[in-house]
């Protein structure tokens, strides 16, 4: 009781905000209609590998895009909740740069939605790793909070420091995508102390944006290197030639 009057009074004070445009809206999280209507969420029949949207529908077997086809993907299947365009870039934009935290409540629903046919028992969540200056400069890293949010809503365990990159690299926009996967290969690493953690264990990555999927794959590398059982990629966004 004590709880309901509570909330019900931070209502009044802070009533909930849809997460794009800001307007006043019923639920305590999500959209607005209007905002719902123009994000390009992922729907349907999605590509098996990384999930972005393909035309027809969810019936058959699992399709592949033509990305995922030109490029092997070491990871097993993989799943986006957003295109990378309009409203689904404005998302990712925000978490990212603009200390949009209140955005990873929101996300990960969506995110654990999404992520329903790739979850198996005891599978562990696992962030991509930012290098410690830019974790430092940024003081958040976003893939990290949606890791930790997601693990809450599908109840798996998560382990926020099993992939380490021990490098600097450098950001990999305006690269194409032989450059971006040469920049990242072997460039993310299983930390010593984790292998056992990971040893036989389904892995599921996440990470905000899927772009090349460069950095997704030279962290599945590193986690197969490590030992681990099948691995499975969660993006909240999915940028490329598909988006
Ligand atoms: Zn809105
Ligand atoms: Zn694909």
């Amino acid at each position: 009781m004590l709880t309901t009057g509570f909330q019900s009074a931070l209502r009044l004070i802070y009533p909930p905000r849809c997460t794009i445009c800001g307007c006043q809206v019923d639920s305590d999280f999500g959209l607005c209609g209007p905002c719902w209507r123009d994000t390009p969420f992922v729907t349907g029949l999605c590509c098996d590998t990384c999930g972005v949207q393909l035309p027809g529908q969810a019936a058959g077997p699992a399709e592949f895009c033509d990305d995922c086809l030109v490029t092997a993907r070491p990871w097993k299947s993989g799943r986006a909740v957003v295109l990378y365009r309009d409203n689904g870039r404005k998302l990712a934009l925000a978490l990212k740069h603009g200390d949009r935290q209140d955005i990873v409540r929101p996300a990960s629903v969506w995110m654990a939605r999404a992520a329903q046919p790739l979850l198996t028992s005891g599978m562990l969540i696992v962030p991509i790793p930012l290098h410690w200056t830019r974790l430092l400069k940024r003081r958040f890293n976003q893939a990290a909070l949606l890791a930790q949010a997601v693990s809450k809503e599908v109840a798996l365990p998560y382990c926020p420091d099993v992939l380490i990159r021990p490098t600097p690299t450098p950001t990999l926009g305006g690269l194409g995508r032989d450059a971006r996967h040469q920049t990242m290969d072997g460039k993310i690493s299983v930390h010593k102390g984790r292998n056992a953690v990971i040893a036989d264990r389904d892995v599921l990555l996440i990470d905000d944006v899927m772009t090349s999927g460069a950095t997704l794959s030279a962290a599945t590398q590193a986690c197969h290197a490590a030992g681990a059982a099948n691995v499975s990629i969660l993006v909240l966004a999915r940028a490329g030639k598909g988006a």
